[in-house]
């Protein structure tokens, strides 16, 4: 019985206890709240909890737990509020200024109001706003409620509703409205964006809405409205205001990476550009490095390590190179050996054998160019490319690298001479195109051993017919520009004669070089040489200038010359303008244009190229005649007389008839004769040599002539005294 008593009345002691500590906590209900999360500071999900969060949040949690609610909020999955309200999962929706039907057409109730929210505009910041009533304003979807609202109030305001604040913000940079509608407390957080830095809130606020909460209109529905009024009455400003200044003074935007970018983009570009500064810097160290690397193991390669010349790798390499670099210059390649350098190392010792060595490499690149090479081929061998400087070079090389070589042990006060031999290789013209440098070597290896055999000579020639022509191509070329000013050079004539008549009908010229070194030589030889060169054009301006001098002293005498001056292949150039040289020149001494008939060898025109018919064209048009010179002398097709537009056909007798048959070469002559009368053009033949020859061509039907019968080339003296 007494446990009995005391369990009841603890029964009931403790229901008396319950209600005391906490009124009602075993009748709360839950209420379930739609909102939506888009509004930040007033509904939004805190990144931290993940829980809606926000003024209204918290207004709602005060109200409702003042009404006696454990409250929960959803966020609506439905388009808009009007939508959610017929959606039964929530027992209130909220915020609605006012009560209106939902989506469906239900009338729905409102609380009474929560607090007032302030709806500003805002604007570009320089932008000016006319009237309220006429302006264009845009707004999110999510207010379409608050829309109607403010339709109500400014009837002449246009709204445009946009899904998003960025499309917003866009038509309004872009001018399409005039201003942004939205609550203070959103204006509060979104203007934190740093890229809305050019909005402004237009102060003014334009109207307030009412905060409330709202739900189909229900018995159930007033019930929670009425228990929720109770509570709002109740629940002091202080309160409400407190949760809104908390909300609205917070930074509560977080910077997204678009944010960062534009806050901070000139900085992240600067620094991006400083990585990418560090990052080229450090690749191009690396690569330098990398290459440095290289050209040392290359060094390695292409390096003797003793004397630092270059090894026989190496040398090929530079000296194919240096080939085709300089293919001018006239190169002689050199096989040198110290005789008995074993004995030189086993006397003094392998130490001072390498001193020897490395003197004799030091002293030969002294006097080295850089388009010179050296190479140690093995011990005591040493090959050497070097620019071909005449019998002068060969001595000061003796004096200044071999004999130093030779008195080496001498200089030093011990009692040995150096014997070296050396073995000398002239590069060939073949040589130049295909270069083969291991031949080259192998030609002067062997001369230096036939040297060394013969204890007289220090250096011999494999080739010396080959120095001999290379020295005599050097003398050529390097003296041509004193040959012409001292008067080395001179024009020779050789008379060209009408044999019918037996008059000279004009002549030829021809230059004459007596040399100051190497004596009188033919154009035979130098003519060659001076085309491959490139000189021949300063040769040929200087005679025909000189040509031109004689022929207006002639006139002044009163005699009318004619002469023909040759014109090298090489002259037909673009840049050289024969043509209007000529013309000069006529105009220069005062010459008529038949004066000077241009002979261009038949050899120039074999290629048939489009300037040489220019060419000689042009001087045609200018009244020259132009001759084909040395016809039948090798390239000549009969096909290019009929293509080519000369004046006059010079024939070369003497090479059509100085070997072989006599008789079928009269026959060719005679018929060549014929061929060029019947094409329309002038005959001459040279060449000729004797009266039957004269004979044979006049019975032939050609009387233009010119040969030694008749006169050698002669100087100018000679040939006026011809004429008298
Ligand atoms: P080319 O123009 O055919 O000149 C004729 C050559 O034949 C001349 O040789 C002349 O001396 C030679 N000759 C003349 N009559 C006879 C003869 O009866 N029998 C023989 N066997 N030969 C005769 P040269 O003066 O030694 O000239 C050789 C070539 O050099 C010329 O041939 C011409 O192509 C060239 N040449 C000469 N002088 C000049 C010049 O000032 N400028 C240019 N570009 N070339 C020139
Ligand atoms: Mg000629
Ligand atoms: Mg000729």
């Amino acid at each position: 019985m007494v446990v009995v008593c005391l369990f009841t009345m603890l029964f009931f002691s403790a229901i008396v206890f319950a209600d005391e500590i906490e009124p009602g906590v075993f009748n709360r209900e839950i209420l379930t709240v739609g909102i939506s999360t888009d509004r930040c500071p007033v509904f939004y999900i805190d990144k931290g909890s993940n829980e809606p969060v926000g003024i209204g949040v918290d207004l709602m949690k005060v109200i409702a737990e003042q009404a006696g609610y454990d409250v929960e909020f959803r966020v609506i999955g439905e388009e808009n509020l009007k939508a959610a309200l017929d959606n039964p999962e929530y027992d209130v929706v909220m915020p609605f200024g006012s009560a209106i039907d939902s989506a469906a057409g239900n009338a729905s109730i409102v609380t009474d109001n929560l607090m007032q929210t302030p709806f500003t505009l805002v604007t570009r910041k320089e932008k000016m706003l006319p009237s309220l009533n006429s302006i264009k304003v845009g707004m999110l979807h999510s207010l379409s409620g608050v829309a109607e609202t403010v339709k109500q109030l400014f009837p002449g305001m246009e709204i445009v509703f946009f899904n998003t604040m960025d499309e917003s913000v866009k038509a309004l940079r872009r001018g399409e409205i005039d201003a942004l509608l939205h609550n203070s407390f959103v204006w509060s957080y979104v203007l934190q964006k740093p890229a809305y830095d050019d909005l402004a809130v237009k102060p003014s606020t334009i109207f307030s809405m009412d905060f409330r909460v709202g739900t189909l209109d229900t018995p159930e529905g007033h019930r929670v409205i009425e228990r929720l009024n109770g509570a709002i009455a109740v629940v002091p400003d202080t309160a409400k205001q407190g949760i809104i200044v908390d909300y609205t003074t917070r930074h509560l935007y977080h910077y997204d990476i678009f944010d960062y970018i534009y806050e901070y983009g000139q900085i992240m570009l600067m620094i991006a550009l400083l990585i990418i500064a560090v990052i080229v810097i450090a690749w191009q160290r690396y690569y330098a490095f990398k290459l440095e690397q290289e050209q040392k193991m290359l060094d390695y390669l292409n390096r003797d390590p003793l004397t630092g010349t270059l090894s026989i790798n190496g040398f090929r390499k530079r000296v194919v190179e240096l080939l085709r670099k300089y293919p001018d210059t006239q190169y002689i390649l050199s096989y040198n050996n110290i005789k008995n350098f074993k004995y030189i190392n086993e006397r003094f010792g392998k130490s001072a054998g390498d001193d020897l060595l490395k003197f004799w490499a030091d002293k030969s690149l002294e006097v080295m160019t850089d388009k010179e090479a050296i190479c140690r081929i093995e011990s005591d061998h040493f090959v050497v490319l070097r620019c071909a400087g005449g019998d002068e070079q060969l001595s000061k090389d003796g004096s200044d690298v071999m004999d130093q070589v030779r008195n080496y042990f001498i200089d030093r006060h011990k009692d040995s001479k150096v014997r070296i031999c050396s073995g000398i290789y002239v590069l060939t013209p073949e040589d130049y195109q295909t270069p083969d440098v291991d031949h080259m070597i192998d030609f002067a290896r062997v001369t230096e051993k036939r040297v060394s055999e013969n204890l007289k000579d220090s250096y011999g020639f494999y080739n010396p017919e080959q120095w001999e022509k290379g020295m005599r191509t050097a003398d050529i070329i390097g003296n041509l520009p004193l040959a012409i000013t001292s008067g080395e050079i001179q024009v020779w004539y050789q008379p060209q004669i009408n044999y019918e008549t037996r008059e000279i009908a004009g002549a030829e010229a021809l230059c004459r070089w007596n040399h100051k070194k190497l004596g009188f030589i033919s154009p035979g030889e130098f003519i060659p040489i001076l085309e491959e060169s490139g000189l021949i054009y300063d040769l040929d301006c200087f005679i025909w200038e000189r040509v031109c001098r004689d022929l207006e002293r002639w006139n002044r005498q009163g005699i009318h010359r004619s002469v023909s001056v040759n014109v090298a292949r090489c002259d037909i150039k673009e840049e050289y303008d024969i043509p209007n040289h000529f013309r000069n020149l006529l105009k220069t001494y005062e010459l008529t244009p038949d004066q000077l008939r241009i002979e261009i060898t038949e050899s120039a025109y074999a290629d048939n190229s489009d300037i040489i018919i220019d060419v000689t064209k042009k001087l045609q048009e200018y009244g020259f005649e132009v001759e084909m010179d040395d016809f039948g002398s090798g390239y000549s097709t009969l096909n290019m007389l009929k293509d080519i537009p000369v004046d006059r056909v010079k024939l070369d007798y003497y090479f059509l008839t100085k070997s072989g048959d006599l008789e079928k070469g009269n026959i060719i002559v005679s018929y060549i004769i014929r061929m060029v009368r019947d094409l329309g053009m002038k005959l001459i033949v040279e060449g000729i040599e004797d009266v039957s020859q004269a004979e044979f061509l006049t019975k032939n039907g050609c009387s233009y002539m010119q040969g030694y019968y008749f006169g050698k080339p002669m100087p100018v003296q000679e040939f006026e005294a011809l004429d008298i």
